[in-house]
């Protein structure tokens, strides 16, 4: 088993610009491929796990879903990152195709996402971490048992979070993990 560093997508990997599902919607956030190389480099898994209720609401397609994760894999690996997984969940209570509109057990907060990985990749959620944007990422997280749930500063505010520490950006979540020594304070990439 390995650790995993769980990346929310819109918030964190990209600017959250609202039901992005294509490649010119992505702008990457400063600081991700120099985080996800720090970790990697310290024998991180990099797993990417994303809400997209725009399907279920009839936005876009999985097959949409699916392709833009091929194509952000692609930008990781240019910069020296193996995206180890990027899991979806495309439902949503309150969604127009019948068939996704249900309360599932993977959107977050819900840890199923989280679970499914763990098994599918062998991963140690004990020695694991997660970096969100929102609260409910954050809910998954300890759902899930992950002991590290992050959170970086957003449009939410800063409102009471059950995160292990709120962080004004990538860099800081770095600082932040070598200071809490799951990151070798000597790390570089
Ligand atoms: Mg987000
Ligand atoms: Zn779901």
């Amino acid at each position: 088993m390995i650790p995993a560093l769980f990346l929310d997508r819109d918030g964190v990997i990209n600017v959250d610009t609202g039901y992005a599902h294509r490649a010119e919607h992505i702008r990457f956030v400063d600081g991700i491929f120099q985080l996800c190389r720090v970790f990697q480099a310290s024998g991180f898994a990099l797993v990417v796990i994303t809400n997209q209720a725009g399907v279920a609401r009839g936005y876009y397609s999985e097959d949409d879903v699916r392709a833009l994760h091929a194509w952000m894999s692609a930008q990781f690996a240019r910069r020296g990152v193996t995206l180890t997984g990027a899991y979806y969940c495309p439902h949503h209570p309150e969604g127009t195709l019948a068939d996704l509109a249900i309360a599932c057990d993977c959107r977050k907060p819900q840890p199923g996402m989280i679970l499914r990985a763990q098994r599918e990749l062998d991963l140690d959620l004990s020695a694991s971490v997660l970096i969100g944007d929102r609260e409910s990422d954050i809910q998954a997280g300890i759902n899930a048992g992950i002991p590290i749930n992050l959170k970086m500063e957003s449009a939410e505010g800063q409102s009471a979070s059950r995160a292990a520490a709120v962080l004004p950006g990538l860099a800081a979540a770095v600082h932040h993990a070598r200071h809490l020594g799951i990151l070798p304070k000597s790390a570089t990439a």
